[in-house]
Order: C-alpha cells, then structure tokens, then sequence
C-alpha cells in the first residue's frame, strides 16, 4: 500500500476492539461526521464466529496479540500468557463470550472517586441501549440495542446438580445475575445467538460498513498520536511497512485496549519522564499514571475428576461424541460447540456481613491439559478468585519500537487481602463440589489435591498453577487524582483533541469479565463525544 494522501477526518479510532467498534459506529451515525477507524489486525477469521472457535483464536498469531508477562513472585517465576484480539472487534472477536456488567457498586465507587457521571444510575441507561436480551426488557435489561445477549436455561443434568450442589451450600440460585443483584449461582448469559458470537465487530460493524462517510483500515498499526502543542492533530500508522498519516479536526480516540494504550501514549511522548527519555523518546507531557493502576484477576484452576459417564466434554467431545455434538451445532445451533467458555458461574459472598458479593466462581466442563487440549480423564474445572482485587502492577513500553511488545507487571497477590480471598474462594469451591448433590456423579478433588489443607499450602499450591481471567483493566486511569491518565470525560490530561476509551480507563476492576463494561465505556464515550460536539 503506498502512502495515501493525508486525509482530514473529524475522529479517529486508534482499535476496533470492544470499545472502539461502538465509538465507529455512534460517532459515524450523523453523516455529516467523517470517521477513521485505524484496527492493527485483519476484518475477520474462519473462527470468529463458532463460538467454539475460541479454542482456535487462543493462540492464533493471526488474530492474537500473543503477549506474555515478566515473572513473579507470585507465579513462582513463571510467565503468564496474555492473549488479546488482535482483529475487528478486538478482544470480543476471541473471547469466552461471558456477560456479566458488574454490580451497581463498581460504578458507584468510580463515581465516589471523583468521576462525575458515571455512577451506575448514570450507566443503567447505556447498558440497556447496548443490548437485546433474549428474555426481554425490565427497568435493568434492554431489548433493542445491537448486541444480542442470551441467557441459557439449566436443562443439563449435570449444571441442575451443580446448582442443586450450592443451594445445599446456601448459594441462591439467580435467575439474572445482571439485574437487581449479582450475587447467587446461575448459568452464564452470553453474547451468543443463534449458535453464534455476538463480538462487535458483528453487532456494531457489520451493520454500518457501508456508510460513506466511516473508513475502516485493517492491518494497521498506529504508531503515534501526532501533537501540536497541547492539541492531538492526527496518527501515523503503517500498513504492511508503508507509513500513513491522518488528520483530526476533533478528537483522536484511543480505543487500543489495556495492554496497547498506555503504550501508544509513551511512544507519543506521554508517561514517566524518566522512562520516556531512557528509550530515546521526547516528552511532550509528564503523566506519571500511564501504565499504573494494572489491574486483573489471578485464578487458579481448580480440578475435578468425574467418574459417571457422558457429563462432561471430556466424555462428549471426542470421537463419535464430538461427531454427535457437531451434528446438532449444523442442525440446531446449540449443544457444546455453541458453549460459553464457563457456562455455570457463581458469584459468592467471602463471610457474611457484605452486601455484595466478593468471589466468583466459574466452571468449565471439561478437564483440559496446556495447549489447550482435553484430558483422557473426564472431569471439570474451577476456576476461583477474588473480584476486586487491590494488588495493582503496570504494563510499560520497553522500546521506541512499536512492534516491539511493552513488559506486563502484575505483582499478583502483592496486596495481603488477594491471596486470603483467593483461598477463601478455593474452600468455598471445595464445599460446593464436595455437597451431596454431586455424590452420584463420583466427584473426586485433582487440585490442589484433598490433602492440602492448611491456608499455607493452598497458597503455594495458587502460586504454582495461577493464570490470569484475561481481563487487564486500569492502565490509563480515569480520575481527578494525580495519578488519573483521562478526566471523567476521558479527555487525556493536558491535551485537546485527545481521549482514552477502553478498559485501561477503568479506575477499579468490575466484579466480573470485562467485555460488557467495556463496550458500555465505548456508548459512554460516544455521548461524551457527541456532546462535545454539539455544546
Ligand atoms: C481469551 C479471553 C477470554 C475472555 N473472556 C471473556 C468473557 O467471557 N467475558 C467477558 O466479559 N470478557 C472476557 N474477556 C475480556 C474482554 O473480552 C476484554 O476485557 C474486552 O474485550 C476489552 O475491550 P477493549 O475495548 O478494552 O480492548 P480490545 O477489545 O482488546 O480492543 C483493542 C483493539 O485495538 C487494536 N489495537 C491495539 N493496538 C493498536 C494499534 N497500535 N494500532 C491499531 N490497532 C490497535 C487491537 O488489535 C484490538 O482490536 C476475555 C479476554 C480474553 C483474552
């Protein structure tokens, strides 16, 4: 591709991830608006759309950012995988299509924390514009936004006995953990319809591709916000090695996600001072934020062995099991290859006296080995963690470089309330497992292993074998603090023309995954945007 000439849009989205594909499509809805959307990656793959097809992305070069992080003490020294989309509808595109918004209190605390506007009364209203829930509309839920959400009912013998397990428990069962309140056990809604993923390359992309006045340009890497003085005036980005630069008569919206954001700011000069210059950059703006605040969820596996026959994906995924499940998906668009990543999840209370809850479980039924590939045994997995944790890293470029991948800090479990939840999970996870109602099943404990009792041992046991949920957030902060990279109308602080929308805005991780608060952060930027405009 040659060197185009320099084009003038009025907005520019850097991303077509989550966030980014709604700003494209809320901001080229008045046609007057000429927008660009910039997407490193390519339109689409064989696998976006079988929601299977995760399995396939996972570790897919093609459509996958493949990022890994520097070892820690609370890995034991190992390197965590953090995959990232890399394609239209970024991260949504590979994903485990769990919807979950968070509760009331996540939003009302960013709120507490200075961020007019976005308490959660403030984003009910954008969280039911985003959707049509398949079980219909009410005072929390929305049936006419471009997402379409689903909530399965628990017709598998095996989820029945999962949910009968946690009642025994005293875990409710909730019939819409999005609703009125989060807290119980319940299958997990889903952005799947009719057999498919529902990423927002889908839902809010492919509707509008033909408007005139939006361009979309894939396999495009932006390598920097152009700044004049204190104003954001445009990008430069490449596409297959030829360099490309647009103009902005508004804004230029950074929309690249928690890993790349925060880099894009440092490579155009906005971060530590100190750092910048140790890479050869010039500072053009001190914000000693960029990159911080790194939060995400640490979630040991836990591992279950299942003796009856034909529960689990173990025993219906292979051989003439797997034939049978593809004939139904062709037929009928359901059984497990039309399966959420953890279908049945429960969020739960750490002791009583809280108001919401603080842990989440959720299970995979299936037992599976790295790759990932499905073990010979049949069985299920667990995984069990803390909400909102409060250990905090940071992700920062290493290189001037923008192919080079910037280095990811987590410093899991630095903050002593982690790894006591994580524990804490890890028992309940053992009470609901161990219940009556799962004892016809023959339910034997793989990991940690019955005989790890002690907190001490359960600990090392979560150092050895954590991983990530996939849900880095909060490296371009939202705030009125010093540390705050975007104000609550996420402009970049000190600059014109200039705003963050994705998850690295997040001041604080939601209480659950991460894809429908960041496409709310996509609506509610869009209004910001718009209205911007229009004052
Ligand atoms: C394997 C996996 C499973 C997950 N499962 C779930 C789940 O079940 N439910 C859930 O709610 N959440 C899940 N998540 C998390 C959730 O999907 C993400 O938090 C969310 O999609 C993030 O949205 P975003 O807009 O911040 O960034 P992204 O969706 O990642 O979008 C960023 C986009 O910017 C592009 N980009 C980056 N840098 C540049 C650049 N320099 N130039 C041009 N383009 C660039 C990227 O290629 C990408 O398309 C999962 C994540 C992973 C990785």
């Amino acid at each position: 591709m040659k060197p185009t000439e320099t084009l003038t849009y009025d907005f520019i989205i850097v991303g077509a991830g989550s966030a980014g594909a709604v700003l494209a499509n809320r901001l080229s809805e008045n046609s007057q608006n000429k927008v660009l959307l910039i997407e490193a990656g390519p339109a689409s793959n064989i696998w976006s759309r079988i929601p299977i097809g995760y399995v396939k992305t996972l570790n897919n070069p093609d459509v996958n950012w493949r990022y890994w992080a520097e070892p820690e003490e609370s890995t034991r020294g190992r390197r965590l995988y953090v995959p990232r989309g890399k394609v239209l509808g970024g991260t949504s595109t590979i994903n485990g299509m769990a919807f979950v918004r968070g509760q009331a209190q996540d939003f009302d605390t960013w709120a507490q924390m200075g961020n007019s506007g976005w308490s959660y009364q403030d984003l009910l209203p954008l969280f039911r514009r985003m959707e049509s829930y398949a079980d219909g509309a009410d005072e929390f839920r929305g049936n006419n936004g471009p997402l379409r959400v689903t909530n399965p009912v628990p017709s598998d013998p095996l989820y029945k006995s999962l949910i009968a397990a946690a009642q025994e428990v005293g875990i409710r069962h909730n019939s819409d953990y999005n609703g009125a309140s989060q807290d119980g056990i319940a299958m997990s809604q889903a952005s799947i319809a009719g057999g498919r993923r529902m990423s927002t390359a889908h839902c809010y992309l492919d509707p509008i591709r033909r408007r005139p006045n939006l361009r979309v340009v894939t396999h495009a890497l932006t390598e920097q916000v152009l700044l004049e003085g204190r104003r954001c005036v445009g990008v430069r980005y490449t596409v297959d090695g030829v360099s490309h630069t647009a103009r902005s008569n508004r804004d230029v919206i950074v929309s690249a996600g928690s890993v790349n954001s925060p880099q894009l700011l440092e490579l155009s000069g906005i971060g530590q001072p100190e750092r910048l210059k140790a890479l050869g950059i010039e500072v053009r703006q001190e914000l000693g934020g960029v990159g911080e605040n790194l939060r995400d969820h640490y979630a040991p596996r836990t591992r279950w062995g299942i003796s009856a026959k034909g529960y689990t994906f173990n025993d219906r995924g292979r051989g003439v099991g797997l034939i049978n499940q593809a004939l139904r998906y062709l037929i009928s668009q359901d059984g497990m290859l039309s399966m959420v990543a953890a279908p049945i999840r429960a969020f739960v209370f750490s002791r009583e006296g809280l108001t919401t809850p603080d842990l989440l479980l959720g299970w995979v039924p299936m037992l599976y080995e790295p790759g990932p590939k499905l073990s010979e045994q049949s069985g299920m997995t667990c995984y069990a963690h803390p909400m909102r944790p409060e250990s905090k890293g940071n992700i920062h470029a290493v290189s001037a470089d923008p192919r080079q991948p910037p280095a990811i800090n987590y410093n899991f479990l630095s903050a002593a309330p982690d790894a006591d939840l994580t524990i804490k999970a890890i028992r309940i996870a053992r009470s609901i497992m161990n219940a009556n109602a799962l004892v016809s099943l023959g339910v034997t404990e793989l990991a940690p292993g019955a005989e790890l009792t002690r907190d001490d041992e359960i600990l090392d046991w979560i150092k050895d074998v954590g991983e990530t949920t996939y849900h880095p957030v909060g490296t371009c902060k939202m705030g009125t603090d010093d540390m705050a990279v975007v104000d609550p109308q996420l402009c970049v602080r000190g600059f014109q023309g200039l705003r963050v929308a994705d998850a690295s805005i997040m001041p604080t991780l939601t209480s659950g995954n991460t894809n429908a608060p960041a496409i709310m952060i996509g609506e509610k930027a869009s209004d910001l945007v718009l209205a911007a405009q229009s004052a």
